[in-house]
């Protein structure tokens, strides 16, 4: 047994009105979690986790714990929280490893899930578990969405997505991969084929331009395209990053990681104004990332950007930075292929589906949920979303049985 770990459960002051539970987006049980730990029920505790979140172990390593449950714990008021995702961690480690899964018997009904990103996995479990016939279909060669071809792989360990296959695999889901939906099949062709019901959970995969000159010249870069295989990109000494998000963060620490001998964040704004979260800044921080504030691109040459200075003595100024290489990471827009070749699917003016709370799209029969319908967001929230489209697709099917 991890002493480490039993020592972080002991801090918890196991509060009589516990705030980490309600400051989670999929309301972790929290203190339940840590009791049955100390009291040696470890398996029931990563069987409760598992049936809240089927991702939990994923989310131990990626949800930005101090914006949720450990920014909740009482703890951080005065010393430093509970280490809330540590403790998950370890417990969803060991259930995963340890849980043998068996084929629920078919209940008659099989569903079409489009995209198998958080979203569309934490709804194949789900329902594989309650027997339904689960067909899940991505564009990709592997399942994962951004957790695969995203997150990089010193933040997430890859391994984890391919023990969930194997569940997945288990439970009977059929994986359907490198197949985009919207183009030779669509969703008139998943109705005829018998799917009760569909899903769409597609993610945001189409980067936001910054609309310069020069953009699209050879060593300019759209972080989520590099994310996907940087051993690829001969990126050179230096590097910029535009953008100041996580994705940034992720991006540049990539990078400099693959060999870039200095890589620089400029930002439009200042260093408190930053969208990425504390912890994401510290790591880029001893990554050796440079920061340049208050600098807005102008234009991209093949020598590097032509920037405006934003504040200080030189506000309005012109100024250059020279740079082997420039990585775009100033978010993403849903890709409109299946909207564009199908009826009856409306959006937003950002392109994101339109739902209903329960994730019902303007079509029927077809559900959606996760950063498709948000916008960019986190994992924890697209799992939650979709436990709720379980729930609005299952009444569904017995409605039209
Ligand atoms: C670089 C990066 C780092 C991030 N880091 C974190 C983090 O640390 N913590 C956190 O909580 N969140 C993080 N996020 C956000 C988080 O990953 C997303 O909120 C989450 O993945 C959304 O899940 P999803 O299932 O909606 O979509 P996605 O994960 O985007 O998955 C969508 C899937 O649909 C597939 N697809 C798209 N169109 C089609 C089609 N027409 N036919 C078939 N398949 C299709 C795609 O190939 C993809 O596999 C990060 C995002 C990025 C970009």
């Amino acid at each position: 047994m991890n002493q480490h770990v039993i020592r972080l459960a002991k801090s918890c002051l196991d509060c009589h009105d516990p705030s980490c539970r309600p400051g989670c987006p999929i309301n972790t049980p929290i203190p339940e979690m840590i009791s049955l730990f100390l009291d040696g029920e470890i398996k029931k505790a990563g069987q409760m986790l598992f049936e809240n979140n089927p991702l939990s172990l994923i989310c131990s390593l990626v949800c930005p714990h101090d914006k949720h449950c450990e920014g909740n714990c009482v703890l951080n008021k005065k010393l430093s929280p509970v280490s809330i995702g540590e403790i998950e961690n370890y417990i969803s480690s060991r259930y995963m490893n340890d849980v043998k899964f068996e084929k629920p018997a078919y209940n008659g009904n099989d569903i079409a899930i489009i995209g198998s990103g958080p979203a569309g996995i934490a709804l194949a479990i789900i329902m594989a578990l309650r027997g339904y016939g689960v067909t899940m279909y991505d564009g990709y060669d592997k399942i994962g969405g951004v957790l695969r071809y995203g997150i990089p792989d010193f933040r997430m360990d890859k391994k984890i997505l391919d023990q969930i296959v194997e569940k997945l695999v288990t439970l009977g889901v059929t994986i359907r991969p490198n197949t985009i939906i919207g183009k030779n099949i669509n969703l008139c062709d998943l109705q005829r084929d018998g799917f009760k019901a569909i899903f769409i959970g597609t993610g945001v995969w189409s980067p936001k331009k910054l609309g310069i000159k020069g953009e699209s010249l050879g060593h300019v870069h759209f972080a989520i395209d590099y994310l996907k295989n940087p051993t690829v990109y001969n990126l050179g000494k230096k590097v910029t990053v535009l953008g100041a998000g996580n994705v940034a963060m992720d991006v540049a620490r990539t990078a400099i990681k693959n060999g870039a001998e200095e890589v620089r964040i400029m930002y439009r704004r200042g260093k408190n104004d930053m969208p990425a979260d504390y912890h994401e800044i510290q790591s880029a921080k001893i990554d050796g990332i440079k920061f340049d504030f208050y600098k807005s691109p102008l234009e991209i040459t093949k020598e590097g950007i032509k920037f405006e200075y934003m504040n200080g003595d030189e506000k309005g100024k012109e100024g250059f930075e020279n740079t082997n290489s420039i990585l775009i990471a100033i978010s993403q827009n849903p890709r409109d292929i299946i909207v564009k070749n199908n009826t009856q699917i409306d959006t937003n003016k950002q392109g994101l589906l339109i739902t209903d709370e329960f994730g019902h799209t303007t079509r029927k029969g077809v559900f959606a949920s996760g950063d498709v319908v948000t916008g960019a967001r986190t994992v924890v929230e697209a799992v939650a979303f979709s436990k709720i489209v379980a729930e609005s697709m299952e009444k569904y099917i017995k409605t039209i049985d």
